[in-house]
């Protein structure tokens, strides 16, 4: 391995998505030349196209007002179409099986409403004891909300004694053991913290073996990891659309239901946007759910938070899932290689094995977290954007669309720095 700026910056000028990072717009640092962004898995840069999709939003509402529903450039009553179909593309299933809608919590919630049903023994839901705290809030007070008690029916599955991550054999032998109280197996496609990526398939066949359904939580996982959703199974999946997927705060997020599930007999709290369009403005009492993921939409889209994601698909469909996937796990491979030679005191928790991670690693910074605390707070003064999660995590992502090697030689450089001067 050669350890040089040099050697980045040849690996960089072959890369052949390099002209992509001039499709984003890069924070300044102190006016002397770009930050070092590493914080893709928190909220991605901004594609410069997405002001052009806004703005003709804006230009359609200035122009058009009430008429933009139907004679928007693209019509708002339709927005929706326009987004689902190249999402479903990005996540390898079909357009009918997406929704694009709400943010990532609402939709969690919505999914359990639809798809926890508790009955007899079965009312447990199995989660991660690591999980997201909105995850755990949701279900804790979904489980709250059907008159449960969480300390009954919360069953939380913790990583072995002295390690970070989870073992999928152990989420098999805790289905095994325990299965017939599970009613739902709620699962992060990639662990925000750890950075560990799952193999889903397995966890969603250990689910169904035991008779449960499972949902799974792609937040860290869209945009990030390669699917197909259409090979995992899942009953159904949530995500939002501001980390890897470049939407920006707020953005609308979207979740996936099986189709198996498109009976409109499913139970489910509806609005008037998932009611079929051909008879949606005849304001009818009944609801006649529309086909598909759809029929789960509650409001008309909110189609300023949505204008975003089209420049981003478009990113997407430009570079091609698996050179992203290529050039993300050599931007790792060559992240960890440099932090074994030369930052020693570093551990990365993420695990090694390509099928094991996406773009994050995180890293353990020595023994003592308030020194840890400080090198990160050195790293923030020093033009370096990546993040810290208590107790003594930093988390740094090279997100393939926009970073490289020699984002990822320099943070390493910063690093050894930073170390030094604290
Ligand atoms: C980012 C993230 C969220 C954020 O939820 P919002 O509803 O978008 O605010 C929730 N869960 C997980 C696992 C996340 O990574």
């Amino acid at each position: 391995m050669d350890f040089t700026l040099q050697h980045a910056v040849e690996l960089d000028a072959t890369d052949p998505l390099r002209a992509l990072r001039e499709c984003f717009a890069v924070p300044r640092w102190a006016g002397e030349g770009s930050a070092i962004y590493l914080c893709g898995h928190s909220l991605g840069l901004m594609p410069l196209a997405a002001r052009e999709q806004v703005n003709q939003v804006l230009d359609d509402w200035a122009q058009m007002a009430v008429r933009g529903h139907e004679h928007g450039r693209r019509p708002w009553i339709t927005y929706h179409d326009a987004l689902a179909a190249p999402c479903a593309e990005l996540l390898g299933c079909q357009a009918d099986e997406v929704a694009i809608m709400n943010s990532l919590s609402v939709n969690l919630q919505l999914m359990l409403a639809s798809f926890y049903r508790p009955a007899g023994r079965r009312r447990g839901v199995l989660i991660e004891a690591g999980a997201f705290p909105s995850d755990r809030y949701a279900v804790s007070t979904h489980l709250q909300w059907h008159g449960l008690e969480p300390r009954d029916t919360l069953i939380e599955l913790e990583p072995r004694t002295g390690e970070d991550c989870v073992q999928e054999a152990d989420i098999e032998a805790l289905l095994e053991r325990r299965g017939e109280e599970v009613a739902l197996v709620l699962w992060p496609g990639v662990q925000y913290l750890t950075g560990q990526a799952f193999d889903l398939a397995r966890i969603a066949r250990a689910a169904h073996r035991a008779g449960a359904l499972v949902g799974f939580d792609l937040a860290h996982s869209v945009g990030n990891m390669p699917f197909p959703l259409r090979d995992l199974e899942a009953d159904f999946a949530v995500w939002c659309s501001y980390k890897y997927l470049n939407a920006g705060p707020g953005a609308t997020a979207g979740c996936f239901v099986h189709r198996r599930h498109f009976s409109t007999s499913r139970p489910r709290l509806a609005g008037w946007w998932g009611h079929e369009l051909a008879s949606r403005f005849d304001m009818p009492h009944a609801f006649r759910a529309a086909h598909g993921a759809a029929g789960f939409q509650l409001s008309n889209q909110s189609v300023l938070a949505a204008a975003p994601l089209i420049a981003s698909f478009d990113l997407f469909q430009r570079a091609g899932v698996p050179r992203l996937r290529e050039k993300s796990l050599a931007l790792g491979a060559f992240f960890a290689q440099l932090i074994d030679a030369r930052i020693p005191e570093a551990r990365i928790i993420t695990p090694r094995e390509p099928a094991a991670r996406g773009a994050q690693l995180s890293l353990r910074i020595g023994a003592n977290p308030q020194r840890a605390r400080r090198v990160f707070q050195w790293l923030g003064e020093h033009g370096v954007l990546c993040d810290w999660r208590e107790p003594d995590i930093i988390r740094v992502a090279p997100a393939p669309l926009y970073n490289g090697f020699a984002d990822v030689f320099r943070f390493v450089e910063r690093l050894e720095q930073a170390m030094r001067a604290t």
